[in-house]
């Protein structure tokens, strides 16, 4: 609508505008209860509702078996790169990293907390732009399990395939935080996915994951109760007050995404927005440039930098008086960050390409 605008943002991002409408519309009176969702008991039979249907639905978006527990957790994903070891690992297992940007390298450093962790490889070197070929990396024979970031959120950096693990026994576990539910992904080749929910499916305050259940109940004695994967499981995220209101948004969200079709709809037309930038980077003559190896460049942070890196203000503030906002580069990397989620509408990326063709011909 007139008053929105296009929010380039990493995350918290942009939500859906039917979503946030419903969410306004929910919020003085909840379905004829006279309160909103987040002030009502998660005990109640509303609630109750809110977080089955949200766990439905996100098990027919990505085809979530019977064999895996889907859990509604706070302490965003940070929270999960000491969780997941401590879940699955005994402090002398060892496990792999494949470190493909900050993300990545964050998880791999809280990892060594609770087990051995090694980094299989890693992209810094090379300033993150690329993904070694997986036949070249070394994996540790019998890692308990082998760790990468689907999507790295500053670099720019995307799995379109994954990794096969060391053994049969080899976990792969995926933080998705920043490609949660932008494609179809075959989830049983995974023993743990998880997600922050403030970049495609909700506010900041859920984080969901999702675990093969024969991992859980394998907990190190020191895991604290709130990261136990069984205990929230067995009390179906329940075990004290979840975020109750950022669940409910998710809830929606994926209403949404079903109502589009589902994630075989939600990737072509992340395929196109994205397609749409790269060309307009790529096709600039260098005046704009994208580090990343196109290969691996991801449908949904798409960083790129100026040819003269003293326009970079101008362009953000231009773009701003436009309506297209938070376009600037994570502070670690800096040039520019167009974050372009399944909520952000074509056209925001069509204004975008426009904006930065017309940017071009002022300033080149
Ligand atoms: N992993 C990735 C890929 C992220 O993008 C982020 C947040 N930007 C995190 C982990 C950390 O998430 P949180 O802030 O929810 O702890």
């Amino acid at each position: 609508s007139e008053n929105r605008v296009f929010n380039f943002a990493a995350g918290p991002a942009t939500l859906p505008e039917k979503v946030i409408l419903q969410a306004q519309a929910d919020l003085f009176d909840y379905k004829g209860c006279g309160m909103s969702i987040m002030e009502m008991s998660h005990r109640g039979k509303e609630f109750d509702g809110v977080i089955k249907k949200a766990e439905s639905d996100l098990r027919k978006l990505l085809g979530i078996s019977d064999d895996y527990a889907v859990m509604f957790l706070q302490g965003g994903a940070t929270t999960q790169f000491a969780a997941v070891p401590l879940n699955v690992c005994n402090p002398e297992d060892t496990v792999d990293y494949i470190v493909t940007g900050s993300w990545g390298d964050k998880a791999y450093k809280e990892g060594q907390k609770y087990c051995k962790a090694n980094l299989a490889w890693s992209g810094k070197s090379e300033k993150y732009t690329n993904i070694q070929s997986f036949d070249s990396i070394k994996q540790t024979p019998n890692a308990k399990y082998l760790h990468i970031c689907a999507n790295e959120t500053i670099h720019g950096v995307e799995f379109k395939d994954y990794p096969t693990p060391a053994d049969e026994d080899t976990i792969l576990v995926a933080d998705m935080s920043s490609n949660f539910c932008s494609k179809p992904v075959d989830v049983s080749k995974f023993g743990i996915i998880y997600a922050g929910a403030q970049k495609n499916v909700g506010p900041s305050g859920v984080t969901i994951v999702i675990a093969r259940k024969d991992l859980l109940g394998a907990s190190q004695p020191i895991t604290p109760v709130m990261l136990d994967y069984k205990t929230q499981a067995d009390s179906n995220s329940l075990y004290n007050t979840p975020p109750c209101f950022a669940i409910y948004i998710c809830g929606l969200v994926f209403e949404d995404l079903l109502e589009q079709g589902g994630l075989v709809e939600i990737e072509k037309k992340n395929i196109e927005k994205a397609g749409i930038l790269y060309d307009a980077i790529d096709n600039s003559g260098g005046f704009y440039v994208c580090p990343v190896e196109k290969s691996v460049r991801s449908l949904m942070n798409v960083p790129f930098t100026l040819s003269k890196p003293e326009l970079e203000k101008t362009f953000i503030e231009e773009a701003s008086k436009e309506g297209m906002v938070q376009l600037k580069g994570h502070r670690s990397v800096g040039g520019m960050r167009a974050s372009i989620y399944n909520a952000m509408p074509l056209a925001g990326v069509q204004k975008l390409v426009g904006f930065m063709n017309n940017f071009q011909k002022t300033y080149a």
